[in-house]
């Protein structure tokens, strides 16, 4: 047995896929002339292949993961038959006397050197075309397996050292049963996305890729971050029965979905929403009762793409999701990009701490046309619904008002161009850095709300950070400080007549629960497998037992006394 990070809870049962990029050695010694008519006929069984492959996809991906996913296969489909591509790889062979995959990274670096310093954005996104062909025409050349989330074409687990956050977003669900990591932790963004997708996980795993080979039978249990390699008969039958169990239990949760969040003696009522990353997590979040989005992430709009998303791709897609939640409120933030979320489309320099570097608003505040872009679009969708707007890793009062003098000036744009729009959005901040959440009563008047992002608040605070599993046991939203930050702000925010919700991942958690209502958290937004848990472990204590849980944790002085207390008050939960 294995143990690591219990990521994403539930059980999957399956057989194993190794994600792996292998590396592909390329050889540069030039070829011999008599070699050259071999070496052509090796490219063109490549090349051949690259395009059995791609039709594969097309197929496979148009039927299981939508038109959007197929098109791009369509467009390295079309690559792969460039007659001008394939005529200078093929020059190279003949010509210059390259190995076939020597050949194609040279036809690859000429066409990004050539067209690169372009600013168009249908060339960028041919050039990231021809470098994913080329990428597998020369591992094709090679021999070279190619591993994709995209080709998992039987019920499986996905072992890898570490998955991206748009990895995980891109995981076919019918597919891939539950994975399992090397690395990660419990509030890295691949995790997240891992749980509002319901997927099991268990990260942070330290040597599972070493463990484990292609097609061995692999248990996840998600919920306790234990996994089994080629279990036995009896194990493989008590996991079943635990996994029907697992099941029954969401069933049996199922008929809160719509009673309200309120305490047992009805004397306080928070509004549970839900943390999405997409328009389809809207299905998931209202099936399990969200009484709105507390947090869209839009930045995995960002993600795996060349080129920035337009203002009317964003507007489409907030307008839809403003649709689909309507009464009830959405809030959208503004592009949180930088720590481990990152895309091809923005220039971002290496940095030693990105999770203190250049990132999310002040990326914005810097490159204001990529921020103007979609403020623009979540003013127009704002007209579908109610939409709220929330700015990211606020340190300072300045970078409220630079982002409100933004936003005012995309107002005015929009309403020079006649573009109707929502005028009396509301404008909201996270609170995810111990300046923000010890000046609160500054920021406050300058927003109609806040939300604290307790993932990144912790690791702050704490000086730890969220994404090692070696500092994991340190991370403890618990710790006395934290629960003190929290209550500044949601004081702070009451008294100047505001709100305050939760949006980080202890919002979704459990034993949490009488703690953040009894400091007074107005909402709590989670992913959409934890609503009706938290919902039920709301409605099963008086506002009373949550006040007072709350004073005397503020009053201990030890974060495991804290845990206790709280694991106490949620014991059969
Ligand atoms: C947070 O920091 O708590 C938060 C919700 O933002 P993210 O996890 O996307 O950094
Ligand atoms: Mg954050």
């Amino acid at each position: 047995m294995l143990k690591g990070v219990a990521a994403s809870p539930g059980i999957a049962i399956g057989k194993a896929y190794q994600y792996i990029e292998e590396k592909v050695a390329i050889n540069n010694r030039p070829l011999s002339a008599g070699d050259v008519e071999a070496q052509i006929k090796v490219f063109d069984d490549a090349l051949a292949k690259t395009k059995e492959q791609l039709t594969g996809l097309i197929e496979y991906s148009g039927k299981k993961l939508g038109s959007d996913k197929a098109k791009i296969f369509e467009s390295h489909l079309e690559m792969a038959g460039d007659e001008e591509l394939v005529g200078d790889i093929k020059e190279n062979i003949t010509e210059n006397l390259m190995h076939p995959e020597a050949a194609v990274k040279k036809t690859t670096e000429k066409f990004e050197e050539i067209f690169g310093a372009l600013e168009d954005d249908y060339i960028k996104e041919r050039i990231a075309d021809i470098k994913d062909v080329c990428s597998r025409l020369i591992k094709n050349i090679c021999g070279v397996p190619i591993k994709s989330l995209n080709q998992v074409t039987e019920e499986s687990i996905i072992i890898a050292k570490d998955l991206t956050p748009s990895d995980t977003v891109q995981l076919d669900k019918d597919m891939c049963k539950g994975f399992c990591t090397d690395i990660g932790s419990l509030t890295s963004h691949t995790a997240i996305m891992a749980r509002s997708q319901e997927i099991p996980a268990v990260v942070g795993l330290s040597d599972i890729t070493a463990r484990v080979k292609d097609g061995d039978i692999v248990i996840v249990d998600g919920s306790t971050g234990q996994v089994y390699i080629n279990p036995d008969e009896t194990l493989l039958r008590q996991y079943k029965e635990k996994q029907a169990e697992f099941e029954e239990e969401k069933q049996r949760l199922r008929k809160l979905v719509k009673l309200p969040a309120e305490t047992k003696d009805k004397a306080r009522r928070v509004e549970l929403a839900a943390n999405i990353g997409s328009i389809e997590d809207c299905e998931n979040a209202l099936e399990n009762g969200a009484e709105g989005v507390g947090l869209f992430r839009t930045e995995f709009l960002y993600m795996d793409r060349s080129v920035l998303p337009s203002e009317e791709e964003q507007f489409e897609t907030y307008k839809k999701i403003a649709q689909k939640m309507a009464p009830h409120p959405v809030i959208i933030r503004t592009l949180d990009i930088g720590g481990d979320k990152e895309t091809p489309c923005i220039d971002m320099p290496d940095e030693m701490n990105p999770f203190l570097g250049w990132r999310a608003i002040r990326i914005c505040l810097e490159r204001t046309d990529i921020f103007k872009t979609q403020l623009r679009a979540i003013l127009r969708a704002g007209n579908y619904g109610k939409v709220r707007i929330m700015f990211p890793m606020i340190s300072d009062l300045s970078e409220i008002k630079e982002a409100k003098r933004i936003l005012i000036s995309a107002m005015t744009e929009l309403d020079n161009e006649k573009i109707p729009y929502a005028r009396d959005i509301e404008i909201g901040i996270m609170i995810e850095i111990p300046a923000a959440a010890i000046a609160a009563d500054i920021l406050i008047q300058e927003v109609d709300f806040f939300s604290i992002g307790t993932n990144d608040l912790v690791q702050y605070t704490l000086a730890v950070d969220r994404m090692n599993e070696k500092t994991s046991h340190l991370y403890k939203p618990f710790n006395l400080a934290i629960l003190r930050l929290i209550e500044n702000v949601v004081s702070v925010s009451h008294k100047a007549g505001k709100w305050t919700g939760m949006c980080g991942e202890l919002a979704g958690c459990v034993k949490a629960v009488p703690i953040l209502l009894g400091l007074g958290l107005d909402e709590l937004s989670m992913s959409a497998a934890s609503l009706l848990k938290v919902k039920s472990m709301i409605r099963s204590i008086t506002l009373e037992q949550a006040e007072k849980a709350a004073q005397q944790a503020l009053m201990m002085k030890e974060t495991e006394r804290i845990e206790k207390l709280l694991e106490q008050l949620s014991d059969g939960f």
